[in-house]
């Protein structure tokens, strides 16, 4: 079996970097490297990093200069990630190392990657539940490429994949949209994701909105065209009610209609911000393109060249 590169993007993640430790060497058989990206914690997670490192050299780290975001530091682990094998995982141990075996099989079977999909999650707050299934059923309504509901970056492929996927430049990384977008040959597993043992979700509502939006904006343009479709429909209306007062006008019959008026006017000051926001999303993404800034900047390695 060839080498397996685990990457890990740890946010203050102190408590669970020896027990997931403990779980990968129990679950993983093949030679493997654990690639710590320590996404700019400011508990101890570096230092417990660093004293797994002293005792075992399958494990590295590269530390980012600041919080880059949880995308950015998996972005930094497949740019150095060395084995033929990949496998992308929380470090929270919501994404159970037990996977790992199958995920292995799977890929030995010929398949390039292979997501895996959660069963189902106890703990999930309601709220979130409701969110990431609604942002689901909407971006596989409006995007071009399939996004399985569910299935977070939790996943294995090849080397084919890992080539494929560094070349992508986009500052707003969507990686579930690219890994659908690369294509290959691909599978899901099931797993069960159990409740977080230690530290808290580092995914505020704020965060997952964003994360929404940017897997909305940068895999379709869809939401440009319904957007000029509301535009143009609301325009049809709001010609037909300026014909309308205008027989009403000339026929003498002044109408009281400070309500209607109000309704209209802030019915279509609404659309138009809306239209007009959608479009300041892709015009920000342009803008953050065009700027063409690195995603992530490393502050340390440890047993990385
Ligand atoms: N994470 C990260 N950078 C961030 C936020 C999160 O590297 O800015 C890591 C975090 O430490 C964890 C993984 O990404 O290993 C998933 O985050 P979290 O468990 O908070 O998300 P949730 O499972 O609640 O969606
Ligand atoms: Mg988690």
């Amino acid at each position: 079996m060839p080498k397996v590169t685990i990457i890990v993007p740890v946010y203050n993640e102190a408590d669970n970097i020896i027990p997931l430790y403990a779980e990968i060497k129990k679950n993983c058989l093949a030679d493997f490297e654990i690639l710590w990206i320590d996404d700019g914690s400011t508990d101890t997670t570096y230092s417990e990093i660093q004293l797994l490192a002293d005792s075992d050299s399958r494990v590295s780290c590269l530390s980012l200069s600041r919080n880059f975001g949880h995308q950015n530091a998996i972005m930094a682990g497949l740019d150095h990630a060395t084995g033929e094998y990949t496998i992308i995982m929380d470090g929270d141990l919501q994404h159970p190392p037990s996977c790992i075996p199958l995920f292995l099989q799977k890929i030995e079977e010929g398949y390039d990657i292979v997501a895996a999909q959660r069963k189902k999650t106890q703990s999930i707050p309601f709220f979130k539940k409701i969110f990431s299934t609604l942002f689901y059923k909407f971006i596989n309504f409006i995007s071009d490429i399939p996004i399985e509901e569910n299935v977070s970056d939790f996943r294995a492929f090849n080397n084919k994949v890992l080539t494929a996927v560094r070349q992508f430049e986009e500052r707003d990384l969507f990686l579930r949209g690219l890994f659908s977008w690369v294509g290959f040959k691909k599978t899901t597993i099931q797993f069960e994701a159990p409740s977080r043992r230690f530290g808290k979700s580092k995914y505020s509502y704020a965060q997952m909105l964003r994360l929404a939006l940017k897997g909305t904006t940068s895999f379709s343009f869809k939401p440009l065209r319904i957007s000029l479709l509301i535009g143009a429909i609301v325009s049809g209306f709001a010609f037909l009610l300026l014909i309308i007062s205008l027989i009403t006008y000339f026929r003498g019959q002044t109408v009281p209609g400070w309500t209607s008026i109000m309704t209209v006017v802030t019915f279509m000051g609404g659309t138009q911000l809306l239209v007009i926001g959608l479009m300041g999303e892709y015009i920000a993404g342009l803008f953050r393109e065009s700027k063409k800034r690195p995603l992530y900047i490393v502050n340390e390695k440890i047993n990385i060249n």
